[in-house]
């Protein structure tokens, strides 16, 4: 930290591909209540719906998830476990957002592991 003083800036703007990720979350829900009540989905939505696709062909068009009852596994020690804990881990570079066993959360949950630490943890060292 300096010796100057902090000035907060002014409040920013949400990042485009965040707020069209939010756009076709709403077009999806607008889709399926209208599917649900058996009308027809207006054409503009479907326009918009294949510009997204287009634009970000890795989001999540399905519009119906089939639910498949997948084996979990921790993230740190890979052992199969049903109720994983969220943990979120904070490195040099990234922040792991991780699922992981009870035993791996209280052995990682702390704060006394540095970034550094956390990178050698998922870089195998
Ligand atoms: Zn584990």
């Amino acid at each position: 930290m300096k010796a100057e003083k902090y000035i907060k800036p002014p409040l920013g703007l949400i990042p485009r591909q965040a707020h069209d990720y939010q756009r076709i979350q709403d077009i999806k829900e607008a889709m399926i209540r209208y599917i649900n009540a058996h009308m027809d989905i207006p054409t503009e939505w479907l326009e918009e719906w294949g510009e997204f696709m287009r634009k970000y062909p890795n989001a999540d068009f399905q519009l119906f998830k089939v639910k498949v009852n997948k084996i979990k596994h921790c993230n740190i020690c890979n052992k199969e476990d049903e109720n994983l804990n969220e943990l979120i881990l904070d490195g040099t570079d990234d922040i792991y957002d991780l699922d992981v066993c009870d035993k791996c959360y209280d052995l990682y949950s702390s704060d006394y592991f540095s970034p550094e630490k956390i990178d050698n943890l998922f870089n195998g060292e």
